[in-house]
């Protein structure tokens, strides 16, 4: 049998080795959740409610283990970590209360003997391939609201969060989920290409632009529904008006929390001329003040960098801004235990790397713009369009700003914020599909048109 080793990305020690799936127990994993599916779908919605309720328990009575686990694995500073497993309680709330409202059955139409009405049914099987940067947050997006509504799940965490994923997998049955309706799948990416090529009836996907890209590729002559939360590069402009102590401090945030490793950090920062230096002297201010170190330290804010190989993406953009002319002002090189010195430049432009391409760690460029519409123009060069966000207390200004950019969530005078009542999406190459709000209940079923005429 294959394992997978697992490594604590802080120290390279080696944490545990697992048993690994391969292409022949993917598709038994794949025949096994289709034929539980139909009794878990026939179940009243209360009693899979009930199921994820006593899961909620189970990771609130574990969650300072669950935690350490996550932590070890994924180099997330521990503090982080419980905060990620403190939010996912929000989100399942959420999830329970909504589930019934979305998905009941809606009559559109009743006149002169006619009616119609539409019918959420679930997808059936449906495949989730997640990444490690909040396992938590990007599974439970998924599975939770898939179970909720009927379907069966075979969860691929990532290989850099694996322990996390069997964790979940663990929770979920001892609350009574089926061992068959939430399969998890574990390896790497040929374990995730051999799940893709099952008979799956959805498959969700959250990871970078290149994997998702080659998911679509081979996924789209095979009909089935296809959902792809990528990456992004996301931008804020700060106005002149804006108070540049309150937005640095938010941006350094937004920019750093979860060691820059986060889907919608802030990834690049604009700021109007006539506050330029004053934002970025109290930038530099709050960003000297994170404490890089140990993840398991409580007070550490910088953790590691989970992928060694982030490192090399991280030196090559440093090595590219300055000679292309910026200007380091702190940081730009690793630290011990696979750490990166919170990083910040200014005198930075769209031809450099870092202000075009994903970073995915602690490191930001910030740019003087003269006006609203060159902040615009350059907020909407990218190929990208996850987030977006404006500080200024003028709130006409800021939504005529962010009213012109392209982007699934924008922000006013916050940043780096995901709310499970507000649908999370990207346009462009930040992917396609969306999960969170009742939309992202609704996506794991089908709607199915019924057309009904009194004899
Ligand atoms: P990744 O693309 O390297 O891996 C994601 C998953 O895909 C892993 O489970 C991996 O094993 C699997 N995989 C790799 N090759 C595969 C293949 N050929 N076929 C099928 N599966 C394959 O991404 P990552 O490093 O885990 O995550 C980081 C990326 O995820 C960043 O770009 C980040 O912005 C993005 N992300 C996006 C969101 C969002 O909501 N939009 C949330 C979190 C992370």
């Amino acid at each position: 049998m294959t394992t997978l080793a697992i490594h604590n990305p802080a120290t390279g020690a080696l944490i545990a080795e697992v048993p690994a799936d391969d292409a022949a127990s993917v598709a038994s994993k794949a025949l096994a959740a289709r034929s539980a599916q139909p009794a878990w779908a026939a179940l009243p919605l209360a009693q899979r409610q009930a199921c994820i309720t006593k899961f909620r328990a189970a990771v609130v009575a574990e969650l300072d283990a669950l935690a350490v686990t996550m932590t070890r694995e994924t180099g997330k500073p521990i503090k982080m970590s419980r905060n990620e497993l403190n939010g996912l309680l929000g989100r399942i709330d959420f999830f329970l209360t909504e589930a019934a409202p979305s998905t009941a059955t809606q009559t559109v139409f009743a006149d002169g003997g006619m009616t119609e009405q539409i019918q959420h049914i679930p997808l059936g099987v449906i495949a989730n391939i997640s990444a490690w940067n909040y396992p938590w947050f990007v599974g439970g997006n998924v599975f939770i609201p898939a179970l909720l509504t009927g379907n069966a799940v075979l969860y691929k965490p990532s290989e850099y969060a694996t322990l996390t994923g069997l964790a979940m997998a663990r929770l979920l049955h001892t609350a009574g989920v089926p061992l068959d309706v939430f399969i998890p799948v574990v390896g790497g990416g040929e374990v995730g290409a051999a799940l893709q090529a099952q008979r799956i009836d959805g498959l969700f996907f959250t990871g970078s632009y290149a994997t998702g890209a080659r998911i679509a590729q081979t996924l789209g002559p095979r009909m089935v529904k296809l959902q792809l939360e990528l990456g992004g590069k996301d931008p804020t402009y700060v106005c002149d008006d804006a108070d540049p102590r309150i937005a640095a401090e938010s941006l350094a945030d937004g920019a750093m929390y979860n060691t820059g490793q986060s889907c919608c950090s802030v990834e690049r920062i604009y700021v109007h001329e006539k506050i330029f230096d004053s934002f970025v002297a109290a930038f530099l201010d709050t960003v000297q003040g994170f404490k890089v170190g140990d993840p398991m330290d409580d007070s550490t804010y910088i953790g590691a960098i989970t992928r060694p190989q982030q490192l090399d993406v991280l030196d090559a953009q440093v090595a590219d801004a300055i000679a292309k002319g910026a200007t380091l002002l702190t940081g730009g090189k690793r630290l011990p235990g696979n750490t990166y010195a919170p990083t910040v430049f200014s005198g930075v432009n769209h031809t450099m790397d870092l202000m075009v391409e994903e970073s995915f760690g602690p490191i930001i460029g910030i740019q003087k713009v003269a006006n609203d519409a060159e902040a615009v123009a350059l907020m909407n060069d990218t190929r990208y369009g996850l987030t977006a966000g404006v500080f200024s207390p003028d709130e006409a200004r800021a939504r005529a700003v962010l009213g012109q950019v392209n982007a699934g969530s924008v922000y006013w005078n916050c940043c780096d914020r995901v709310s499970p009542r507000l649908p999370w999406s990207g346009h462009g190459d930040s992917g396609v599909g969306l999960t969170l709000s009742t939309y992202g209940i609704q996506t794991f079923t089908r709607p199915k048109a019924w057309h009904l005429r009194q004899a």
